[in-house]
Formats: structure tokens, C-alpha cells, sequence
């Protein structure tokens, strides 16, 4: 009995996938150095290494693409996304990119200059880059649990007010341009933020005369943690609950490949007028024309169905227990994961399954290889890698959290898949004293060093002996 519901899809079209042998699989690892970023997908069985733009969009979404409005300007295409980010989560303008990161470079660009911070509940790999190119020091406020793998808080995305109050008086309200709060909170394992502390931040912050934007990528799996665990909130539709998160907040950025069940697209949704003016002049330069941003029109149309798919209750709570299900059976066999889990990926805890791999040696990025070396499974490494290095000192940044995160696409894998992974992670956690070498970089990249970084074993030519 696996104790989730049924998948409430059923499977239309099929995409064969390819199994390889161990033999192969080194082969493809190393020539991959030992990142498995570098991998080619044909040579990845079950690939768990993102949820972004992997979903399976519904044969719904596939019609839509056929009323694609591709005019360069004004397309009808544009105004079907307007509505239904209007409806669902209530901004007034509504501008679309090509991706997340696209609407984080417009933000970043209108809003920050050198010497000015930025604030939020743990950072994320893009948007803090960002924000760093622009000259701002990003400030993690998040509350002390969500620091800590074994605390079942369950809002672990939460930020810490007094943390943030302090902050404000260091530096002073006039040089923090936003906050940037995320819902839910990727680096922390896709832990949800309350509708009670992002009320309360947002009061905080606008106290203080700063705007606070929003990181809409997965507030709809936000919101139903919230249903589940908020007092107050059990009898509210998803609908309700994502434009109660949306409400306080100034403005959103959203990557469409997430939560609104696309493989392409993002918009920024706004209040202020004037700065909607001035983001648009700036989608001009990087995007494109402000009615398309970076998409074609069908881009457009299958974003705005699978906004409508993805608050769907049915839709919503199979996803979310698909992650929950795969967690359980990990937790059960003893690998030590993130907890409670979250909702798009399992975190198994690098440094606690492979204490004798120092951080020095990127303890999960050598649990990512060591678990695609097992059965082709790819997950990715977040980490000291992930973090990259301090931009003042040139050190690397070790955060607390070392971990592999296995991400679930939506509606793409079956009830076997998961068990297979996870047969495959309990496998190598009980083979782990067999893993006996770390990882040092042959190419190391000057930003976001995860995506096309390169290793060696720190001793022999394996990490497996
Ligand atoms: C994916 C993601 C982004 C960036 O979006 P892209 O569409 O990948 O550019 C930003 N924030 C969060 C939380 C994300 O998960």
C-alpha cells in the first residue's frame, strides 16, 4: 500500500527512456567531470535534477499552443496571461520574460545600485546573483531552523523578524531598495512561508517605506502547506490561499516553469505604475517587446492553462504527495533527509550520509555522482558548490545545509519511478563506507559554478571503490 493517491492523470503520449549499465554510467560521469550538470539526458534514467520547465503539460496545454497569437506586438496571446495572473494572483501589470531569472535581472536593474542590501528568506542561486551584479549584499533572514535538517518546524521558510529588524537598523531603511521573500524556499529543501509572517514582514517592511517582492516560482505549492498546516486556513479553495500570500506583497517574480506546469516562460507582476514603466523599458533591451518578453505567443497561452491546472486541488495534492511519498520511504530506511519535506524535492543530507567526505571535498556533489553511478538517477548538489564564493574575499562560502536534492518534475514520473529512486538512494546509503574519495575542481566557473563546473577525485580515478 503506498499510502498517496493515484496520479489523476493518465498517460497520452510516451517517451521511451534508455537503461544503461554501471560500466557505461562511469564512463558518462567522468567524461561529464564528475558533474552530472554535464551529463547528457539519454544517458539519465529517472532525472530528478529540477522541476523547472520538466513538467508534463496536460493535453489542454497542448491545444493552446495552437491559439498562439505570434503578432510581434499586442498579441491576444499576451492579454490571456494578463487575466490570469490578474486572477490568480492579483497583480495589476503584468510583464512577461523569457524565464525567472530574466524578471530578477529587470528588478535587480531598476531597483538596486552598488552599496545598497537585500534581505530575504535564504538566498537563491539567480536571484542572488542578480542582485549582486547590481552592486547589492544579500542579507538571509530566515528563521535558525530552516537551517537545521533535523527541525520539523513547520514553516521553515518563515522569516525571522528580529533578524530583520536588526539589519534595518544597521544599515538603514533607506539602503534596502526590497526584501526578496521566496514562497516556498528552495535552498531550504522547498520549505513554505506562512500567510502570518509574510503579513507580518510586509507590515514591517513597509513601515520602514521598503517594497517587498515576492518569489511567486511555487507559492501555489506554498499555499497548500498552508491549507495543511496554517490554523485558519483547512476550509480555503488554493485559489483563495495563493492571493492571501500575494496580497501584502508589492510584486512578484515567477519563473512559469515551476509551479504553472510550462517548459518555458515568466512574468513580473507589479502595483507601482511608475516602476512597471520603467521595467517595461528594460524588458525592451533584455527580453523583448513588453506584450511577449521572450516568449512566443503559444508560450504565452500554455502558461495561462497551466496557471488554471496548477491550483487545482486534485492536481495539487497528488504532486505534493508524490515528493511526500518518496520522503517517507527514505526516512523510513534510515537516509537522513531534510525534514519535514518539501514541496518539490527530497534532500538527503550529504555531510550526515557521508560524514568521512570533508566539505573541502564537496560532500554532495560527490553523493550525486555516487547516486547516478548506482542507477542513472540524476539529482543535483546543493551545497558548498551551489554557494560559489564570497564576491569580497574570493572564499568559498560554505552554508549550513550540504545536501543532494532529488526534485520531482509534475506529472512526468510514476509510483514505479519513485520507488525506484528510491530503492536506488537506500542502496547507496547502505554502501556508503564504499564511497572513499571527495571531489576537487578541474574547471571552476566564475558564476552560478554549479551548472558547468568540473571535477576530479581527490584520490585514485573513482569515488567508488
Ligand atoms: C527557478 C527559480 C528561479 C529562476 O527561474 P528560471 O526560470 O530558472 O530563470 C528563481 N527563483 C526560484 C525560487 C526558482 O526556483
Amino acid at each position: 500500500m503506498s499510502g498517496h493517491p493515484a496520479e489523476p492523470w493518465r498517460v497520452k503520449m510516451v517517451e521511451p527512456l534508455r537503461a544503461t549499465t554501471r560500466e557505461y554510467r562511469e564512463q558518462a560521469i567522468r567524461a561529464a567531470g564528475w558533474n552530472p550538470c554535464l551529463l547528457r539526458s539519454e544517458d539519465v534514467y529517472v532525472d530528478l535534477f529540477t522541476d523547472s520547465g520538466t513538467n508534463a503539460m496536460s493535453d489542454r496545454q497542448w491545444s493552446a499552443l495552437m491559439r498562439g497569437d505570434e503578432a510581434y506586438a499586442g498579441a491576444r496571446s499576451f492579454y490571456v496571461l494578463e487575466e490570469a495572473v490578474r486572477t490568480h494572483y492579483g497583480y495589476e501589470h503584468v510583464i512577461p520574460v523569457h524565464q525567472g531569472r530574466g524578471g530578477e535581472n529587470i528588478l535587480s536593474r531598476c531597483l538596486l545600485r552598488p552599496g545598497t542590501h537585500v534581505a530575504g528568506n535564504m538566498y537563491f542561486p539567480s536571484t542572488r546573483a542578480h542582485q549582486e551584479l547590481n552592486g547589492a549584499t544579500f542579507h538571509d533572514v530566515i528563521i535558525d531552523e530552516a537551517h537545521d535538517p533535523d527541525d520539523e518546524h513547520p514553516f521553515k521558510g518563515n522569516v525571522d523578524l528580529g533578524k530583520l529588524k536588526v539589519l534595518i537598523d544597521a544599515v538603514g531603511a533607506g539602503t534596502i531598495p526590497y526584501l526578496s521573500i521566496a514562497a516556498t524556499v528552495n535552498m531550504a529543501g522547498g520549505q513554505p512561508i506562512s500567510v502570518a509572517n509574510l503579513t507580518e514582514v510586509a507590515e514591517l517592511a513597509h513601515h520602514h517605506g521598503i517594497p517587498v517582492f515576492l518569489d511567486t516560482a511555487r507559492a501555489v505549492e506554498n499555499a497548500w502547506f498552508v491549507k495543511q498546516r496554517e490554523p485558519g486556513w483547512a476550509d480555503r479553495s488554493i485559489t483563495d490561499i495563493l492571493r492571501a500570500l500575494c496580497a501584502p506583497t508589492d510584486g512578484a517574480v515567477m519563473s512559469a516553469k515551476k509551479d504553472s506546469l510550462a517548459n518555458i516562460g515568466g512574468w513580473i507582476g507589479l502595483r507601482d505604475p511608475e516602476l512597471a514603466e520603467q521595467a517595461r523599458g528594460l524588458v525592451l533591451l533584455y527580453e523583448g517587446l513588453h506584450t511577449y518578453g521572450g516568449m512566443a505567443g503559444r508560450d504565452m497561452e500554455a502558461i495561462a492553462q497551466g496557471i488554471t491546472e496548477s491550483v487545482d486541488e486534485d492536481h495539487i495534492s497528488a504532486r505534493i504527495a508524490q515528493v511526500e511519498y518518496l520522503g517517507r520511504r527514505l526516512h523510513t530506511a534510515g537516509v537522513p533527509i531534510i525534514r519535514p519535506v518539501g514541496g518539490h524535492c527530497v534532500c538527503v543530507d550529504a555531510t550526515a550520509t557521508l560524514p568521512h567526505i570533508p566539505r573541502t571535498q564537496f560532500t554532495a556533489q560527490t553523493l550525486a555522482a555516487a547516486v547516478y553511478l548506482d542507477a542513472g538517477i540524476r539529482g543535483v548538489e546543493r551545497g558548498g558548490v551551489s554557494a560559489g564564493r564570497d564576491p569580497r574575499t574570493g572564499e568559498n562560502r560554505f552554508p549550513p545545509l550540504e545536501f543532494l536534492r532529488l526534485a520531482i518534475p509534475r506529472r512526468v514520473y510514476t509510483q514505479s519511478h519513485i520507488d525506484l529512486v528510491a530503492d536506488s538512494v537506500i542502496r547507496v546509503h547502505r554502501h556508503r563506507d564504499r564511497i572513499t574519495s571527495g571531489l576537487a575542481f578541474a574547471y571552476e566557473p566564475s558564476h552560478l559554478r554549479f551548472f558547468q563546473a568540473r571535477f576530479a577525485p581527490v584520490r585514485g580515478t573513482s569515488i567508488w571503490d
